[in-house]
């Protein structure tokens, strides 16, 4: 069977484990987020604060090992492994990284994302060839510090920053205090890719269905993002930003942008500000959205009209599709029309990025 090459909207990396040691002055690598295995018990310290995932003991072994494939631990060796699961271009989300978003102190935000991003621009942009994209860290605690860092990334030629679903409470997306930030990325050309489950605790409910329940639950705050984005007026004032929302997967996109539309026509004395466009116009037209499996997101893309799909690998993660790429992507694809799946693996990311990668023709 021929192979099906797709570029990812969604991958991490897996930074070294000494990450934060190789970056920041000793004072504060001793006090950046760690995770340790306790028995069962997953466990991260970040701060005061404590979060713990339970794993069933016969499963952690295998569950530490498919986490760490060794591909995952270095560019070149990465490589190798898309090349053979048939992945093209990759945006890469960070792993520990993401604890950034967690850590309430705002130097620290501002120092690991700048260590962060030198690490990644060094070992992720510059060893991957041009078909690694890394997302970019910035602080959510200071929007001065995440301007500056948006802008010293651009230069150092990131096309994405990450942000977390969930920001800080007292920082929603619909605040002013993210007008600068909104507006250094539009200049910049710099797309704000959120990626579910990040900024909480990503386990919310314990209890029978718990893995499920807060599966599903990571997902959510997504959805909260992309309304506060469309609603409070932040896409319309700048109809060149492009937003990515990764993992959550997309075809809840027609169906929320309706109720959006909905609520600002039938609510529209309550409505402010007012937009000039709907609001289901503003998500077809700059939300994007990635997923894994999801079988419902190619009618979607067919049938609704929603072009701003992209499949996602999430490699390295269970999640995922790797080790079997090819697999689920023939299961979605072979019987879909040609445009759709161009449309949905190739075209709609480098749509997204703005770039014109083509992926080899076959094996
Ligand atoms: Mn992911």
């Amino acid at each position: 069977m021929a192979k099906i090459w797709a570029n990812s909207g969604d991958s991490h990396l897996l930074e070294p484990e000494d990450l934060w040691y190789q970056v920041l002055p000793k004072r504060l690598a001793d006090r950046t987020p760690r995770t340790v295995t306790e028995g069962n018990e997953q466990i991260t310290y970040i701060g005061d604060q404590v979060m713990t995932r339970t794993i069933p003991s016969p499963r952690r072994q295998q569950w530490n090992e498919l986490f760490r494939p060794p591909g995952a631990l270095k560019t070149e060796t990465r490589l190798k492994d898309l090349d053979e699961q048939g992945v093209f271009g990759e945006i890469c989300f960070p792993s520990a990284g993401f604890f950034t978003s967690n850590v309430e102190d705002p130097e620290m935000a501002r120092e690991m994302s700048r260590g962060w991003n030198d690490w990644a621009k060094a070992d992720v942009i510059d060893a991957s060839k041009g078909r690694l994209f890394p997302s970019a860290i910035v602080s959510v605690y200071d929007t001065g510090d995440a301007v500056a860092e948006l802008q010293r990334a651009a230069g150092m030629g990131f096309k994405l920053i990450y942000m977390p679903t969930t920001p800080p409470a007292d920082r929603q997306y619909n605040d002013e205090v993210w007008a600068p930030l909104w507006d250094a990325a539009d200049e910049a050309g710099i797309v704000p890719a959120f990626h579910i489950g990040t900024g909480l605790n990503p386990v919310q409910f314990r209890g029978a269905g718990g893995a499920v329940i807060n599966y599903v639950e990571t997902a959510l705050p997504g959805i909260r993002t992309l309304t506060m984005l469309v609603a409070s007026g932040v896409l319309d004032q700048h109809p060149d930003l492009n937003v990515l929302v990764a993992e959550g997967g997309g075809s809840w996109i027609p169906a929320m942008a309706d109720r959006m539309t909905e609520a600002y026509r039938q609510h529209s004395l309550f409505v402010r500000p007012t937009l000039s466009k709907l609001p289901k116009e503003i998500v077809y037209r700059q939300v994007y959205t990635s997923f894994q499996h999801d079988e419902s997101a190619i009618p979607t893309v067919m049938h609704l009209g929603y072009e701003n799909m992209l499949w996602g690998s999430d490699y390295p993660h269970v999640e995922g599709t790797f080790p079997e790429t090819q697999k689920v992507l023939h299961e979605l694809f072979d019987d879909v029309p040609e445009a759709t799946r161009r449309l949905i693996t190739i075209d709609a990311f480098n749509r997204l990025l703005g770039v014109d990668f083509e992926p080899p023709a076959g094996d």
